[in-house]
């Protein structure tokens, strides 16, 4: 069918930094997926218990127990180097080890099954996205197979691939990655606007629970996107509300009772999700209460919190927002009033003082909040994925989405200087071809150095990978040539291959694991490893289920043999051969919780063989 994939039914998702979100064209609509739990968003959240992997709510719900066994930000490493300042800098506030390995690349460390096991990124990544596949599959009782994962506007070659291998790792097949800002105006139909002319100027801007997103792009006749400037900050977001909120109620406890609670981790923690739970209601409410009993010391705490105080504490922060959002409409050198629509993506977006201050500064205009704000961008993946696979009605497959280069892309020539191959916002995919000549006499090999950025000199710029070709014809300076062809597929995706013009000898660039981009046998053995795991998963279930089968059984025994002792129902023999396998068998139980599943099934047999014909 025209090339499209065929296979259905395909998932949009929207992998967070710290909530993930499965989204699917089903039943002619658009769906959000919700999880096991109930919940439409996921915690992109991994924790390794001693025989367990918890992925998700269970993950994010004992992380104050095991600190530095469950993962979070993984969003933050994937596709980065070791030495990347950012990468340093968020090492400190990270609750789990990671070192650095191989080529620069981080590498996270836990311990599981009582051994000290190292993960990349992209595995951790990959294990939240198999869990929105499972959630998916769970949902419509089918196997998936295709996705179209979302990934930040900013976002380089290397954290595109990566994020690309995690999905393979998962055993998804990636159809497309496009940008989330994208994703939000395809769910608001922008790119589909009948009533387009010329060029619409669309502000995203994208508050989550840990980072801030603000982009400004044009969405031209024909669906296609232009991102104009980007701007945020990679450490504001909902979780700093919650942080204000926390301190003020330690001040207030420190006040009334004249108690420091800051060092006490369960307390902190139990404030944290009060707190959490209070700033949701405050954006609908205008005062909640907090009520914690036993808090510390044996105190319990209560105490009214109003929106106004809320807004208070954090004023400074959404007062960074707005500038951060001038900024960035100064980047795209566009005037507030040419903005056409706002678009609110991110759970945060739904505070009121946030949304009053943005009407404000655009004079009033409405914004675009009738998605879920924390959907919006799976929901714009899930309907790209529709069209991608057929999956869709009729309108969506007529739909034409373009998208286009971030950042330019090119090679390094003599005196440092940048060579552009391919410019910054041409439509993708697109492939562009440059000749390069030797420059000193019988060179017989160039290296090319691949950069990406908007620097002059190549060197300011970020360096995706290097390739040499050798074998060039012996000749003076400037008579060989080699041609050098950049191909941008649609997932924003770079090969680039350099070719001897003379000989036809070609040689392709893989980005090396310098730039955290992972082989092809690193990731069959990462898939295989991923299988491994799943296998742990579920043969963990099984020796849980055989565990919990064989005490429930015990239980209702014991229960009867205590009724049946009462009611002098059995001959006093029976009753002794029963109590004794049933003792015999609790005894094995707490001596041995690690027993295998097998001997587990084995003694339930053996029990239900003692009890069975007398009871
Ligand atoms: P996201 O990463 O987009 O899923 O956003 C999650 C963040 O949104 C978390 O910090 C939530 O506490 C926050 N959030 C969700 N709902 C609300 C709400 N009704 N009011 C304020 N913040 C919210």
């Amino acid at each position: 069918m025209d090339g499209k994939i065929n296979e259905a039914p395909a998932i949009g998702i929207d992998l967070g930094t710290t909530y993930s979100c499965v989204a699917v064209w089903h039943r002619n609509r658009i769906e959000i997926v919700p999880n096991d739990q109930g919940n439409r968003t996921t915690p992109s959240c991994v924790a390794f218990l001693d025989g367990e992997r918890l992925i998700g709510d269970g993950a994010k719900n004992q992380v104050a127990m095991r600190p530095a066994n469950t993962i979070f930000d993984a969003k933050r490493l994937i596709g980065r180097r070791f030495s990347d300042s950012k990468v340093q800098a968020n090492m400190m506030l990270w609750s789990f080890k990671v070192i650095e390995g191989p080529n620069d690349t981080p590498k996270i460390v836990v311990t599981y099954q009582g051994q000290e096991k190292e993960f990349l990124a992209e595995e951790i990544s990959s294990m939240v996205l198999g869990k929105m596949k499972e959630i998916a599959e769970a949902y419509l009782g089918k196997i998936v197979k295709n996705a179209v994962i979302t990934v930040p506007a900013y976002f380089n070659d290397s954290q595109r691939q990566a994020t690309k291998d995690a999905g393979t790792i998962a055993g998804l097949n990636v159809i497309r990655m496009i940008n989330e800002p994208t994703a939000a105006a395809i769910a608001y139909g922008l790119d589909n606007k009948s009533d387009i002319v010329g060029k619409i100027n669309v502000l995203i801007f994208d508050l989550g629970g840990g980072t801030f997103d603000v982009s400004l792009s044009t969405i031209e006749e024909g669906g296609i996107f232009e991102v104009k400037a980007v701007s945020g900050d990679t450490h504001l977001g909902g979780e700093d509300f919650d942080n204000r909120m926390v301190d003020h109620c330690v001040q207030e406890f420190q006040r009334k009772w004249k108690k420091d609670l800051s060092g006490n981790k369960r307390a902190l923690g139990r404030l944290r999700s009060a707190c959490e739970k209070a700033k949701r209601i405050l954006s609908s409410t205008t005062q909640t209460s907090i009520e914690l009993d036993c808090l510390h010391d044996g105190i319990d705490f209560s105490m009214r919190f109003t929106r106004a105080k809320f807004e208070e504490l954090n004023m400074s922060l959404f007062n960074v927002c707005i500038k951060t959002l001038e900024n960035c409409l100064a980047e795209a050198k566009m005037e507030k009033s040419w903005v056409d629509e706002i678009i609110l993506v991110g759970g945060s977006t739904r505070i009121p003082k946030i949304q009053h201050m943005l009407r404000e500064m655009f004079n009033w205009k409405e914004l675009c909040k009738s998605v879920n704000p924390d959907e919006a961008v799976a929901f714009g993946a899930a309907v790209m994925a529709a069209k991608l696979s057929d999956d869709g009605d009729k309108s969506f497959r007529e739909l034409s989405l373009v998208d286009v280069t971030p950042l330019s892309l090119g090679v390094h020539v003599i005196g440092e200087i940048f060579d552009i191959v391919v410019p910054r916002n041409t439509p993708i995919p697109k492939k562009n071809t440059k000749n390069y000549v030797t420059t000193e006499d019988d060179q017989s090999s160039i290296k090319f150095k691949v950069y990406q950025g908007e620097r002059a000199r190549s060197t300011d710029n970020h360096l995706l990978g290097t390739l040499t070709v050798r074998g060039i014809p012996l000749a003076p300076r400037g008579v060989s040539k080699v041609s050098v062809c950049f191909d941008i597929d649609a997932n924003s995706i770079l090969t680039v291959k350099a070719t001897i013009l003379d000989t036809g000898m070609s040689k392709e660039l893989t980005i090396t694991n310098e730039n955290g981009r992972l082989s092809k046998q690193e990731i069959a053995k990462m898939i295989k490893d991923a299988e491994k795991y799943k296998l742990d998963d579920i043969e963990f279930k099984k020796k849980a289920d055989a565990y919990n089968a064989l005490e429930y059984y015990l239980y209702n025994m014991k229960k009867k043999i205590k009724e049946y002792n009462v009611n002098k129902k059995l001959r006093h023999e029976s009753l002794k051969k029963i109590e004794k396998a049933i003792a015999d068998t609790s005894d094995w139980l707490e001596n041995n919780p690690g027993a295998p599943t097998v001997e587990l099934h084995g003694k339930k047999l053996f029990l239900e063989s003692v009890c069975k014909p007398l009871i």
